[in-house]
Protein backbone atom coordinates (compact mmCIF):
# COMPACT_ATOMS: atom_id res chain seq x y z
CA UNK A 1 0.00 0.00 0.00
CA UNK A 2 1.34 3.33 -0.78
CA UNK A 3 0.05 7.09 0.32
CA UNK A 4 -0.54 9.91 -1.42
CA UNK A 5 -1.58 13.74 -0.81
CA UNK A 6 -3.32 15.86 -3.16
CA UNK A 7 -5.87 18.76 -3.09
CA UNK A 8 -8.43 17.12 -5.43
CA UNK A 9 -9.30 14.29 -6.53
CA UNK A 10 -11.17 13.68 -9.77
CA UNK A 11 -12.39 10.29 -10.76
CA UNK A 12 -12.87 9.30 -14.45
CA UNK A 13 -11.11 10.84 -17.34
CA UNK A 14 -14.23 11.32 -19.76
CA UNK A 15 -14.34 14.56 -21.13
CA UNK A 16 -16.33 16.08 -17.71
CA UNK A 17 -13.04 14.60 -15.89
CA UNK A 18 -10.64 16.18 -18.14
CA UNK A 19 -12.29 19.29 -18.29
CA UNK A 20 -12.70 19.70 -14.32
CA UNK A 21 -8.81 19.10 -14.06
CA UNK A 22 -7.33 20.94 -16.51
CA UNK A 23 -9.36 24.00 -15.17
CA UNK A 24 -8.12 23.22 -11.24
CA UNK A 25 -4.53 22.73 -12.24
CA UNK A 26 -5.19 26.13 -14.14
CA UNK A 27 -6.02 27.66 -10.75
CA UNK A 28 -3.00 26.11 -9.48
CA UNK A 29 -4.01 23.09 -7.58
CA UNK A 30 -2.53 19.85 -7.40
CA UNK A 31 -4.81 17.55 -8.91
CA UNK A 32 -4.91 14.03 -9.71
CA UNK A 33 -7.29 12.13 -11.93
CA UNK A 34 -7.82 7.88 -11.24
CA UNK A 35 -9.29 6.17 -14.78
CA UNK A 36 -10.57 2.95 -14.29
CA UNK A 37 -9.89 1.70 -17.86
CA UNK A 38 -6.48 1.67 -20.33
CA UNK A 39 -7.15 4.43 -22.87
CA UNK A 40 -7.96 4.73 -26.11
CA UNK A 41 -11.35 2.47 -24.72
CA UNK A 42 -14.24 3.45 -26.63
CA UNK A 43 -17.78 5.24 -25.15
CA UNK A 44 -20.59 5.79 -26.68
CA UNK A 45 -21.59 9.93 -26.94
CA UNK A 46 -20.25 11.25 -30.29
CA UNK A 47 -22.19 14.53 -31.82
CA UNK A 48 -21.27 17.76 -29.80
CA UNK A 49 -23.09 20.71 -29.09
CA UNK A 50 -22.07 24.04 -29.49
CA UNK A 51 -22.51 24.86 -25.52
CA UNK A 52 -19.67 22.43 -24.90
CA UNK A 53 -17.40 24.75 -26.73
CA UNK A 54 -17.13 27.11 -24.12
CA UNK A 55 -15.99 24.59 -21.77
CA UNK A 56 -13.81 23.04 -23.40
CA UNK A 57 -12.42 26.76 -24.31
CA UNK A 58 -12.39 26.93 -20.48
CA UNK A 59 -9.69 24.28 -20.14
CA UNK A 60 -7.53 24.94 -22.95
CA UNK A 61 -8.77 22.30 -25.13
CA UNK A 62 -10.07 24.34 -28.34
CA UNK A 63 -6.53 24.22 -30.23
CA UNK A 64 -5.97 20.58 -29.19
CA UNK A 65 -9.01 19.11 -30.69
CA UNK A 66 -9.09 21.15 -33.62
CA UNK A 67 -5.52 19.87 -34.15
CA UNK A 68 -6.72 16.48 -34.79
CA UNK A 69 -8.98 17.00 -37.72
CA UNK A 70 -12.15 16.18 -36.33
CA UNK A 71 -15.52 16.36 -38.46
CA UNK A 72 -16.97 19.77 -38.11
CA UNK A 73 -20.64 19.88 -37.18
CA UNK A 74 -22.62 23.03 -38.14
CA UNK A 75 -26.24 21.66 -37.59
CA UNK A 76 -28.34 18.23 -37.42
CA UNK A 77 -31.06 17.01 -39.65
CA UNK A 78 -34.22 15.58 -38.39
CA UNK A 79 -36.28 13.25 -40.99
CA UNK A 80 -39.18 11.29 -41.35
CA UNK A 81 -40.36 9.52 -43.90
CA UNK A 82 -41.08 12.60 -46.06
CA UNK A 83 -39.89 15.18 -44.39
CA UNK A 84 -36.68 17.01 -43.43
CA UNK A 85 -36.21 19.67 -40.55
CA UNK A 86 -32.69 20.64 -41.12
CA UNK A 87 -31.15 23.05 -38.23
CA UNK A 88 -28.00 24.97 -38.79
CA UNK A 89 -26.60 26.46 -35.93
CA UNK A 90 -25.61 29.93 -37.43
CA UNK A 91 -29.09 30.69 -37.44
CA UNK A 92 -30.32 30.66 -34.07
CA UNK A 93 -31.80 32.48 -31.52
CA UNK A 94 -28.68 32.66 -28.41
CA UNK A 95 -25.46 34.73 -28.72
CA UNK A 96 -22.77 32.04 -29.20
CA UNK A 97 -20.05 28.98 -30.74
CA UNK A 98 -22.13 28.19 -33.62
CA UNK A 99 -20.49 24.71 -34.42
CA UNK A 100 -18.63 22.29 -33.10
CA UNK A 101 -17.30 18.48 -33.94
CA UNK A 102 -18.85 15.01 -34.51
CA UNK A 103 -16.42 12.96 -32.92
CA UNK A 104 -14.92 8.81 -32.23
CA UNK A 105 -15.08 9.52 -28.59
CA UNK A 106 -11.94 6.79 -28.06
CA UNK A 107 -9.60 8.97 -29.55
CA UNK A 108 -11.14 12.35 -28.83
CA UNK A 109 -11.31 11.43 -25.17
CA UNK A 110 -7.59 9.85 -25.48
CA UNK A 111 -6.62 13.12 -26.64
CA UNK A 112 -7.89 15.08 -23.74
CA UNK A 113 -6.39 12.94 -21.31
CA UNK A 114 -2.94 13.17 -22.86
CA UNK A 115 -3.10 16.88 -23.23
CA UNK A 116 -3.90 16.97 -19.41
CA UNK A 117 -0.75 14.80 -18.86
CA UNK A 118 1.36 16.81 -21.12
CA UNK A 119 0.52 20.31 -18.13
CA UNK A 120 1.41 17.85 -15.95
CA UNK A 121 -1.50 16.61 -14.03
CA UNK A 122 -0.97 13.12 -12.76
CA UNK A 123 -3.19 10.51 -14.05
CA UNK A 124 -3.64 6.92 -13.80
CA UNK A 125 -4.92 4.30 -16.49
CA UNK A 126 -6.02 1.19 -15.07
CA UNK A 127 -6.81 2.39 -11.68
CA UNK A 128 -10.56 1.74 -9.84
CA UNK A 129 -11.78 3.35 -7.09
CA UNK A 130 -12.70 0.90 -4.62
CA UNK A 131 -13.51 2.56 -1.28
CA UNK A 132 -13.99 6.16 -0.18
CA UNK A 133 -14.00 7.13 3.51
CA UNK A 134 -14.59 11.06 4.17
CA UNK A 135 -13.47 12.66 7.56
CA UNK A 136 -16.04 15.61 9.03
CA UNK A 137 -13.69 18.31 7.30
CA UNK A 138 -14.70 17.06 4.06
CA UNK A 139 -11.15 15.86 3.32
CA UNK A 140 -11.18 12.06 2.18
CA UNK A 141 -9.13 8.67 1.86
CA UNK A 142 -9.88 7.16 -1.72
CA UNK A 143 -8.76 3.58 -1.87
CA UNK A 144 -7.53 2.62 -5.70
CA UNK A 145 -6.44 -0.69 -6.69
CA UNK A 146 -4.09 -1.27 -10.10
CA UNK A 147 -3.46 -4.73 -10.64
CA UNK A 148 -2.44 -6.31 -6.95
CA UNK A 149 -1.05 -2.70 -5.34
CA UNK A 150 -3.41 -0.59 -3.74
CA UNK A 151 -2.68 2.98 -2.85
CA UNK A 152 -4.99 5.62 -0.58
CA UNK A 153 -5.50 8.96 -1.90
CA UNK A 154 -5.66 12.04 0.62
CA UNK A 155 -7.76 14.99 -1.00
CA UNK A 156 -8.72 18.22 0.28
CA UNK A 157 -11.69 17.86 -2.20
CA UNK A 158 -13.32 14.62 -4.83
CA UNK A 159 -14.82 15.76 -8.16
CA UNK A 160 -16.31 12.37 -9.29
CA UNK A 161 -16.86 12.25 -13.08
CA UNK A 162 -16.75 8.66 -13.37
CA UNK A 163 -19.85 8.38 -15.92
CA UNK A 164 -21.48 5.01 -16.39
CA UNK A 165 -19.61 3.75 -13.46
CA UNK A 166 -21.15 6.31 -10.87
CA UNK A 167 -18.43 5.28 -7.91
CA UNK A 168 -19.69 8.28 -5.07
CA UNK A 169 -23.79 7.93 -5.96
CA UNK A 170 -23.06 3.67 -5.53
CA UNK A 171 -20.58 4.13 -2.40
CA UNK A 172 -22.66 6.93 -1.14
CA UNK A 173 -26.12 5.74 -1.84
CA UNK A 174 -27.03 8.88 -4.15
CA UNK A 175 -28.71 6.93 -6.58
CA UNK A 176 -32.47 7.55 -7.63
CA UNK A 177 -34.60 5.68 -10.66
CA UNK A 178 -34.70 7.59 -13.44
CA UNK A 179 -38.77 8.73 -14.11
CA UNK A 180 -38.41 8.53 -17.96
CA UNK A 181 -39.43 5.09 -19.04
CA UNK A 182 -36.66 2.50 -19.83
CA UNK A 183 -35.03 2.68 -23.25
CA UNK A 184 -32.51 0.66 -25.10
CA UNK A 185 -29.68 2.16 -27.78
CA UNK A 186 -28.28 -0.45 -30.12
CA UNK A 187 -25.43 1.13 -32.24
CA UNK A 188 -22.36 0.81 -34.08
CA UNK A 189 -19.40 1.97 -36.37
CA UNK A 190 -19.89 1.40 -40.27
CA UNK A 191 -18.03 2.32 -43.26
CA UNK A 192 -20.15 2.50 -46.17
CA UNK A 193 -18.73 0.69 -49.82
CA UNK A 194 -18.45 4.47 -51.26
CA UNK A 195 -16.78 6.77 -49.05
CA UNK A 196 -17.62 10.79 -49.35
CA UNK A 197 -16.43 13.74 -47.91
CA UNK A 198 -19.50 15.62 -49.83
CA UNK A 199 -20.52 18.49 -47.09
CA UNK A 200 -24.78 17.79 -47.06
CA UNK A 201 -23.48 14.20 -46.17
CA UNK A 202 -21.45 14.85 -43.26
CA UNK A 203 -24.25 16.15 -41.74
CA UNK A 204 -25.41 14.26 -38.65
CA UNK A 205 -29.37 12.86 -39.33
CA UNK A 206 -32.09 11.65 -36.98
CA UNK A 207 -34.46 9.61 -38.31
CA UNK A 208 -38.01 8.65 -37.36
CA UNK A 209 -38.86 5.39 -37.67
CA UNK A 210 -42.49 5.26 -35.17
CA UNK A 211 -42.94 8.20 -32.55
CA UNK A 212 -40.82 5.82 -30.55
CA UNK A 213 -38.20 4.61 -32.41
CA UNK A 214 -35.55 6.60 -34.01
CA UNK A 215 -32.22 6.00 -35.41
CA UNK A 216 -29.24 8.58 -35.56
CA UNK A 217 -26.17 9.12 -38.56
CA UNK A 218 -22.95 10.46 -37.03
CA UNK A 219 -20.36 10.65 -40.27
CA UNK A 220 -16.82 10.77 -38.94
CA UNK A 221 -13.83 12.86 -40.89
CA UNK A 222 -12.08 9.21 -41.52
CA UNK A 223 -15.37 8.22 -43.79
CA UNK A 224 -16.58 6.06 -41.38
CA UNK A 225 -20.08 6.32 -39.49
CA UNK A 226 -21.82 5.83 -36.44
CA UNK A 227 -25.29 4.47 -36.48
CA UNK A 228 -27.90 3.45 -33.86
CA UNK A 229 -31.25 2.74 -33.10
CA UNK A 230 -32.95 3.99 -30.09
CA UNK A 231 -36.52 3.44 -28.49
CA UNK A 232 -38.29 0.53 -26.45
CA UNK A 233 -36.21 -1.97 -25.42
CA UNK A 234 -38.74 -4.66 -27.16
CA UNK A 235 -38.93 -2.29 -30.44
CA UNK A 236 -35.45 -1.76 -30.82
CA UNK A 237 -34.56 -5.39 -30.54
CA UNK A 238 -37.78 -6.72 -32.48
CA UNK A 239 -35.02 -8.81 -35.02
CA UNK A 240 -33.36 -12.39 -34.27
CA UNK A 241 -30.45 -13.76 -35.43
CA UNK A 242 -26.52 -12.24 -34.47
CA UNK A 243 -26.16 -8.88 -33.33
CA UNK A 244 -24.74 -7.85 -36.86
CA UNK A 245 -27.81 -9.87 -38.72
CA UNK A 246 -30.08 -7.57 -36.39
CA UNK A 247 -28.45 -4.16 -37.60
CA UNK A 248 -28.77 -5.77 -41.60
CA UNK A 249 -32.11 -5.87 -40.97
CA UNK A 250 -32.58 -2.38 -39.43
CA UNK A 251 -30.02 -0.66 -42.17
CA UNK A 252 -32.89 -2.53 -44.91
CA UNK A 253 -35.69 -1.27 -43.01
CA UNK A 254 -35.13 2.41 -42.98
CA UNK A 255 -34.50 3.94 -46.54
CA UNK A 256 -32.19 6.44 -45.39
CA UNK A 257 -29.60 3.81 -43.96
CA UNK A 258 -30.32 1.64 -46.63
CA UNK A 259 -29.46 3.67 -49.58
CA UNK A 260 -26.16 4.77 -47.49
CA UNK A 261 -24.96 1.60 -46.06
CA UNK A 262 -26.05 -1.41 -47.56
CA UNK A 263 -23.48 -3.78 -47.69
CA UNK A 264 -21.46 -1.95 -45.29
CA UNK A 265 -18.44 -3.31 -43.23
CA UNK A 266 -19.00 -3.18 -39.70
CA UNK A 267 -16.31 -2.01 -37.96
CA UNK A 268 -17.13 -3.69 -34.51
CA UNK A 269 -20.20 -6.19 -33.35
CA UNK A 270 -23.38 -3.80 -32.63
CA UNK A 271 -23.48 -2.75 -29.16
CA UNK A 272 -26.73 -2.26 -26.80
CA UNK A 273 -26.92 0.17 -24.06
CA UNK A 274 -30.18 -0.06 -22.12
CA UNK A 275 -31.63 1.77 -19.02
CA UNK A 276 -29.15 4.61 -19.17
CA UNK A 277 -31.61 6.99 -17.68
CA UNK A 278 -30.39 8.45 -14.67
CA UNK A 279 -30.88 10.62 -11.62
CA UNK A 280 -29.00 11.12 -7.98
CA UNK A 281 -30.51 12.57 -4.86
CA UNK A 282 -28.09 14.83 -4.69
CA UNK A 283 -25.32 16.64 -7.09
CA UNK A 284 -23.45 17.67 -4.09
CA UNK A 285 -21.92 17.11 -0.52
CA UNK A 286 -19.34 17.72 2.26
CA UNK A 287 -16.01 17.20 0.71
CA UNK A 288 -17.23 16.09 -2.97
CA UNK A 289 -19.12 16.67 -6.15
CA UNK A 290 -20.57 14.83 -9.41
CA UNK A 291 -20.45 16.15 -12.56
CA UNK A 292 -21.04 14.55 -16.12
CA UNK A 293 -22.96 11.10 -16.37
CA UNK A 294 -21.95 10.29 -12.68
CA UNK A 295 -24.60 13.28 -11.48
CA UNK A 296 -27.33 11.93 -14.35
CA UNK A 297 -28.02 11.10 -17.58
CA UNK A 298 -31.38 11.77 -19.67
CA UNK A 299 -31.62 10.81 -23.25
CA UNK A 300 -29.48 10.28 -26.26
CA UNK A 301 -32.10 12.24 -28.76
CA UNK A 302 -30.62 15.48 -28.62
CA UNK A 303 -26.84 14.72 -27.82
CA UNK A 304 -27.15 16.57 -24.50
CA UNK A 305 -24.62 14.63 -22.64
CA UNK A 306 -21.15 15.82 -23.10
CA UNK A 307 -22.60 19.01 -23.34
CA UNK A 308 -23.85 18.65 -19.61
CA UNK A 309 -21.09 16.77 -18.71
CA UNK A 310 -18.45 19.11 -19.19
CA UNK A 311 -20.80 22.27 -18.21
CA UNK A 312 -20.85 20.28 -14.86
CA UNK A 313 -16.90 19.96 -14.93
CA UNK A 314 -15.99 23.36 -15.88
CA UNK A 315 -18.63 25.15 -13.11
CA UNK A 316 -17.38 22.39 -10.13
CA UNK A 317 -13.88 22.85 -10.80
CA UNK A 318 -14.69 26.99 -10.36
CA UNK A 319 -16.53 26.18 -7.11
CA UNK A 320 -14.35 23.74 -5.72
CA UNK A 321 -11.59 26.72 -6.24
CA UNK A 322 -13.70 29.21 -4.37
CA UNK A 323 -14.33 26.67 -1.66
CA UNK A 324 -10.39 25.79 -1.29
CA UNK A 325 -9.49 29.66 -1.64
CA UNK A 326 -11.35 30.52 1.55
CA UNK A 327 -14.22 31.63 -0.02
CA UNK A 328 -18.01 30.33 0.91
CA UNK A 329 -20.12 28.52 -2.32
CA UNK A 330 -23.53 28.23 -2.25
CA UNK A 331 -23.13 24.85 -4.10
CA UNK A 332 -27.15 24.70 -3.85
CA UNK A 333 -27.87 27.59 -5.84
CA UNK A 334 -24.76 27.96 -7.71
CA UNK A 335 -24.35 24.02 -9.07
CA UNK A 336 -27.33 21.83 -8.05
CA UNK A 337 -30.27 24.85 -9.15
CA UNK A 338 -28.23 25.48 -12.07
CA UNK A 339 -27.31 22.58 -13.65
CA UNK A 340 -30.56 21.48 -12.96
CA UNK A 341 -32.35 23.64 -14.29
CA UNK A 342 -30.89 22.99 -17.94
CA UNK A 343 -31.36 19.29 -17.35
CA UNK A 344 -35.17 19.87 -17.01
CA UNK A 345 -34.89 21.73 -20.51
CA UNK A 346 -33.65 18.73 -22.13
CA UNK A 347 -35.53 16.56 -20.23
CA UNK A 348 -39.10 18.70 -21.27
CA UNK A 349 -37.73 18.58 -24.68
CA UNK A 350 -37.06 14.64 -24.47
CA UNK A 351 -40.75 13.80 -23.02
CA UNK A 352 -42.02 16.36 -26.45
CA UNK A 353 -40.11 14.13 -28.38
CA UNK A 354 -41.35 10.85 -27.29
CA UNK A 355 -45.31 12.18 -27.14
CA UNK A 356 -44.50 13.37 -30.92
CA UNK A 357 -45.31 16.93 -29.63
CA UNK A 358 -41.69 17.97 -31.14
CA UNK A 359 -41.89 15.56 -34.47
CA UNK A 360 -45.43 17.67 -35.04
CA UNK A 361 -43.21 21.09 -34.46
CA UNK A 362 -40.67 20.29 -36.71
CA UNK A 363 -42.07 18.34 -38.97
CA UNK A 364 -45.25 21.44 -39.64
CA UNK A 365 -45.85 22.84 -42.67
CA UNK A 366 -44.87 26.37 -42.07
CA UNK A 367 -42.65 26.79 -39.42
CA UNK A 368 -42.03 30.27 -38.10
CA UNK A 369 -38.53 31.29 -38.63
CA UNK A 370 -38.34 33.58 -35.09
CA UNK A 371 -39.31 29.94 -33.06
CA UNK A 372 -36.96 27.85 -35.36
CA UNK A 373 -34.14 29.75 -34.46
CA UNK A 374 -35.17 29.77 -30.87
CA UNK A 375 -35.26 25.98 -30.64
CA UNK A 376 -32.23 25.56 -32.57
CA UNK A 377 -31.08 27.04 -29.74
CA UNK A 378 -31.86 24.02 -27.10
CA UNK A 379 -30.44 21.74 -29.61
CA UNK A 380 -27.35 23.86 -29.73
CA UNK A 381 -26.79 23.17 -26.05
CA UNK A 382 -27.98 26.72 -25.04
CA UNK A 383 -30.68 25.50 -22.19
CA UNK A 384 -29.19 27.98 -19.26
CA UNK A 385 -30.22 31.42 -21.86
CA UNK A 386 -33.38 32.75 -20.03
CA UNK A 387 -33.98 35.18 -22.72
CA UNK A 388 -35.03 31.61 -24.92
CA UNK A 389 -38.85 31.48 -24.29
CA UNK A 390 -37.97 27.71 -24.84
CA UNK A 391 -35.62 27.58 -22.05
CA UNK A 392 -37.33 30.14 -19.58
CA UNK A 393 -41.23 28.60 -20.16
CA UNK A 394 -39.70 25.32 -21.82
CA UNK A 395 -42.73 23.31 -20.02
CA UNK A 396 -45.58 25.42 -21.19
CA UNK A 397 -43.93 26.98 -24.44
CA UNK A 398 -43.44 23.22 -26.62
CA UNK A 399 -47.06 21.98 -25.61
CA UNK A 400 -48.62 25.12 -26.37
CA UNK A 401 -46.76 25.18 -30.02
CA UNK A 402 -47.64 21.53 -30.41
CA UNK A 403 -51.09 22.50 -29.73
CA UNK A 404 -51.21 25.35 -32.65
CA UNK A 405 -49.22 23.85 -35.42
CA UNK A 406 -52.01 20.81 -34.93
CA UNK A 407 -55.19 22.83 -34.91
P1 LIG B 1 -17.51 9.13 -19.43
O1 LIG B 1 -17.16 9.69 -20.74
O2 LIG B 1 -18.32 7.88 -19.39
O3 LIG B 1 -16.16 8.93 -18.61
C1 LIG B 1 -16.15 8.39 -17.31
C2 LIG B 1 -14.85 7.67 -17.07
O4 LIG B 1 -14.84 7.21 -15.70
C3 LIG B 1 -14.69 6.43 -17.92
O5 LIG B 1 -13.53 6.53 -18.72
C4 LIG B 1 -14.63 5.28 -16.92
O6 LIG B 1 -13.72 4.26 -17.29
C5 LIG B 1 -14.17 5.97 -15.64
N1 LIG B 1 -14.57 5.22 -14.43
C6 LIG B 1 -15.73 4.55 -14.21
N2 LIG B 1 -15.71 3.94 -13.01
C7 LIG B 1 -14.51 4.22 -12.45
C8 LIG B 1 -13.88 3.85 -11.22
N3 LIG B 1 -14.48 3.05 -10.32
N4 LIG B 1 -12.64 4.32 -10.95
C9 LIG B 1 -12.00 5.12 -11.85
N5 LIG B 1 -12.54 5.49 -13.05
C10 LIG B 1 -13.78 5.05 -13.34
N6 LIG B 1 -23.68 12.41 -25.48
C11 LIG B 1 -23.42 13.38 -26.36
O7 LIG B 1 -22.93 14.45 -25.99
N7 LIG B 1 -23.67 13.19 -27.70
C12 LIG B 1 -24.23 12.05 -28.18
O8 LIG B 1 -24.44 11.92 -29.39
C13 LIG B 1 -24.56 11.02 -27.24
N8 LIG B 1 -25.08 9.84 -27.66
C14 LIG B 1 -25.38 8.88 -26.74
C15 LIG B 1 -25.98 7.70 -27.17
C16 LIG B 1 -26.35 6.72 -26.25
C17 LIG B 1 -27.02 5.48 -26.71
C18 LIG B 1 -26.08 6.93 -24.86
C19 LIG B 1 -26.46 5.88 -23.86
C20 LIG B 1 -25.44 8.08 -24.44
C21 LIG B 1 -25.10 9.07 -25.36
N9 LIG B 1 -24.47 10.26 -24.96
C22 LIG B 1 -24.24 11.24 -25.87
C23 LIG B 1 -24.10 10.49 -23.56
C24 LIG B 1 -22.60 10.33 -23.31
O9 LIG B 1 -22.24 8.98 -23.47
C25 LIG B 1 -22.25 10.76 -21.88
O10 LIG B 1 -23.08 11.78 -21.44
C26 LIG B 1 -20.80 11.25 -21.74
O11 LIG B 1 -19.90 10.29 -22.20
C27 LIG B 1 -20.52 11.62 -20.29
O12 LIG B 1 -19.17 11.99 -20.11
P2 LIG B 1 -18.47 11.80 -18.70
O13 LIG B 1 -17.15 12.46 -18.81
O14 LIG B 1 -19.42 12.20 -17.63
O15 LIG B 1 -18.32 10.21 -18.55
Amino acid sequence: ETEEKVDVLVIGAGPSGTVAAAILHKNGFNVKIVEKQKFPRFVIGESLLPRSMYNFDKAGFIDTIEKAGFQKKYGAKFADKYEVCDFDFSSQFSDGWTWTWQVKRDRFDHILAEEVIKRGIALDYESEVTAVRFNEDGSSVTQVKKENHTSNIHARYIVDSSGYGRVLPRLLDLNEPSKLPERSSFFCHVKPKEVTSDKERMRIIIIVYTCDIWGWVIPFADGTSSIGIVGSPDGVHRYKGTKEEQMRKWIAEIPALQERFTDCEMVFEPRTITGYSSEVKKLYGNGYVLTGNALGFVDPIFSSGVTLATESGALAAELVTDQLDGKAVDWEKDYSEYIISGVDVFKTFVNAWYSGDLQKIFFSESPNEKIKQQICSVLAGYVWDNKNPFVKKHDRALSNLAKIVSS
